[in-house]
């Protein structure tokens, strides 16, 4: 195995991991050596270096177990289950894992899964739910991607920040379309929050 494309960068401490869109990335538990079969491993997430949730993932042959509890109104309801895992080869050698999305209907490759009642993917998570806000949410998110293309970085404000100067940009035009891209993504974020709070349980 051996991970390929590193550099995905981790905002675990950040807004992200609110109660309902807790990432599980699939780069970070390889890079750690959590995939390798037999071994249990316990992650855990923070708000402003408060914990904030945890989650034991066991590896096997071919998935790994996820357990957790999860908050279902007033009550703890523990979650068991397994979440199969596929290698795609990379270009230059070596292989990427992926998630197999465990939501019923869905079975997509993703290389990270968000936690709520379930971690599936993201898309699965935006199909859950009908929407009214979407229009907001979707321009913002819309934004934030083009500038993610004008930076050269993957498509995806789940993709984070942090990827880098594109070797032909200025500093300082990278520097605005930076932060630009911050304020953005921050933005995104906050339009889907309150959009999944509609929803929430
Ligand atoms: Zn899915």
């Amino acid at each position: 195995m051996g991970g390929c494309g590193s550099g995905t960068y981790l905002r675990w401490g950040g807004r992200m991991t609110v109660e309902d869109m807790k990432p599980l990335r699939i780069g970070v538990l390889a890079k750690d050596g959590w995939l390798h079969s037999g071994r249990t491993s316990k992650y855990s997430w923070t708000v402003n270096g408060e914990p904030e949730g945890d989650i034991r993932v066991t590896a096997r042959d071919g998935h790994v177990r996820l357990n957790y509890r999860h908050r279902k109104g007033g009550d703890w309801e523990s979650k068991n289950y397994r979440v199969r895992i596929e290698y795609t080869p990379c270009h230059f050698g070596g292989s990427r894992p992926w998630f197999i999305c465990p939501a019923l209907g869905c079975g997509k490759r993703t290389g990270t899964l968000y936690g709520g009642t379930i971690f599936a993917c993201r898309r699965c998570h935006q199909l859950a739910y009908p929407s009214e806000n979407e229009s907001r949410r979707d321009r913002a998110i819309r934004k934030a991607d083009k500038l993610r293309k004008q930076l050269g970085w993957p498509p995806g404000i789940f993709e984070g920040a942090g990827w880098g100067k594109p070797r032909y940009m200025h500093r300082a035009t990278y520097q605005k379309l930076a932060t630009e891209y911050e304020a953005l993504e921050a933005k995104a974020l906050t339009e889907t929050m309150a959009w999944l709070a509609m929803y929430r349980n």
